[in-house]
């Protein structure tokens, strides 16, 4: 059972006010996750979460977790743009990208932000770009294969395959890259690495920390150079379905404190700084769509009309990805029904749900479709003219603000030309 952050009285005001379809995120939930999060990982002096901006690109969603001490994960020119003027800057922004155009880099430097390439040919086009390299320089590791946690009957736990993602160095690749950055003045040194997403384990984060910290020792006795931060990047997930099991963050950090006793500590690198980049976790249970039912519809199989579409969510479109939705009001009434969840693009993958068991419905019911307050509204699109949301906050003494207005046709059109 899957219980929404808001009832059907605040919802039933809310759309008083602010019509459906939008985007409501959970204030104090944001608060407590970043909370955790640091507490688990203060064993850790420089631990730092640079969330990944992408995931909710929202200025008083940034707001809030930089009161909680996080950082910034850029990876595109206006997302650096954004966190600028959201206020942050220097090393509160990462810049994790891959084929970066120049302006990027420059942009990234000029803000004082630590660079993470994705490959070593950009070793040297960020020297052209900028006519230097700066001081900090973090790399990106890919080491290919295949990663496999957790072998059980059902499977494994994670499964992910590297060697078919465009990111990252190869081990050999990352060797020279850090001699080549060295030469060139490179004083402190990052690595990265990003090996599989949406891990519903408490063991993906200690795993991955175990990878990368025997590469740390391995890189800085072959090439001397000081590493002075481990990112560990995004990819704790977070159960989208409600029979699925919840990671618990303080054992993650417990795990990866582990490995850093183990290996780190008796290397000489007990000095090392943890980052995180997480963007799903950190927001994605903190957000939610409300739609509301517009039609019904019988035909081969039985169709529940909404408001939204998946230019509002594209995950279920995109991945057939499962977000469970809550009929407000109706949590307790059997699930008497087989339904198809439908918007209205002329899409026939736009289904917010497929062949789901839902109880007796009337038009005009809320639905809360759960944990899109990640890879959610910024996924976002403009297809068959449908206009993007208003994103709501819920904050913590209970009032409603408005953080995003939806879009109106006049945004819709200000990019066409219409003289010829
Ligand atoms: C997308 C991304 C993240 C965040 O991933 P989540 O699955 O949302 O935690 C972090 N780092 C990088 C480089 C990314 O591309």
């Amino acid at each position: 059972m899957k219980t929404p952050f808001v009832t059907l009285p605040q919802l039933q005001a809310i759309t008083q006010t602010y019509p459906t379809p939008f985007h409501l995120y959970d204030e104090a939930g944001i608060r407590r996750t970043a909370r955790d999060l640091k507490a688990a990982f203060a064993w850790n002096p420089g631990f730092e979460e640079y969330f990944a901006v992408k995931a909710t690109p929202t200025p008083a969603i940034l707001k809030i977790l930089r009161e909680e001490g996080c950082g910034v994960d850029c990876s595109s020119l206006t997302e650096l743009m954004l966190v600028d003027k959201c206020g942050f800057g220097g090393q509160e922004i990462m810049f994790s990208s891959n084929e970066t155009p120049a302006a990027e880099y420059r942009l990234a430097n000029q803000l004082g932000a630590i660079i993470n390439l994705d490959d070593f040919t950009h070793i040297d086009f960020l020297r052209e770009t900028l006519g230097y390299i700066p001081e900090t320089i973090s790399c990106r590791f890919n080491p290919g294969g295949v990663f496999r946690l957790g072998a059980s009957k059902e499977g494994f736990q994670v499964m992910d395959t590297p060697k078919d993602s465009k990111y990252g160095f190869t081990r050999e690749q990352l060797f020279a890259g850090y001699k080549k950055l060295k030469a060139m003045g490179v004083k402190h040194f990052g690595l990265h690495a990003f090996l599989a997403s949406n891990t519903l384990s408490n063991d993906y984060y200690p795993a991955l920390a175990g990878i990368l910290f025997e590469l740390a020792v391995d890189l800085e006795k072959e090439t001397g150079c000081k590493i002075t931060f481990i990112n560990l990047s995004g990819g704790v997930g977070i159960p989208y379905r409600p029979d699925q099991p919840k990671n618990d963050i303080f054992a993650i950090g417990e795990g990866v404190r582990r490995a850093y006793e183990r290996i780190l500590v008796p290397a000489g690198m007990g000095d090392v700084a943890i980052y995180t980049e997480l963007g799903r976790y950190m927001l994605g249970p903190n957000g939610c769509l409300v739609t509301k039912v517009l039609h019904f519809k019988h035909t081969y199989k039985e169709y529940v009309g909404v408001d939204a579409c998946a230019a509002n969510l594209m995950r279920p479109a995109m991945y057939g990805a499962y977000h469970h939705i809550t009929v407000m009001g109706k949590e307790d009434k059997p699930l008497r029904h087989v339904d198809d969840v439908v918007g209205g693009l002329c899409e026939n993958n736009d289904k917010f749900a497929v062949d789901r068991p839902m109880p007796d419905i009337d038009i005009g019911d809320l639905l809360v479709i759960h944990d899109t307050g990640a890879h959610g509204f910024s996924m976002g699109y403009n297809y068959n003219g449908r206009l993007r949301s208003a994103e709501l906050l819920l904050r913590e003494d209970g009032t409603v603000k408005l953080i995003r207005r939806a879009e109106t046709p006049e945004d819709y059109f200000a990019t066409m030309v219409f003289e010829q």
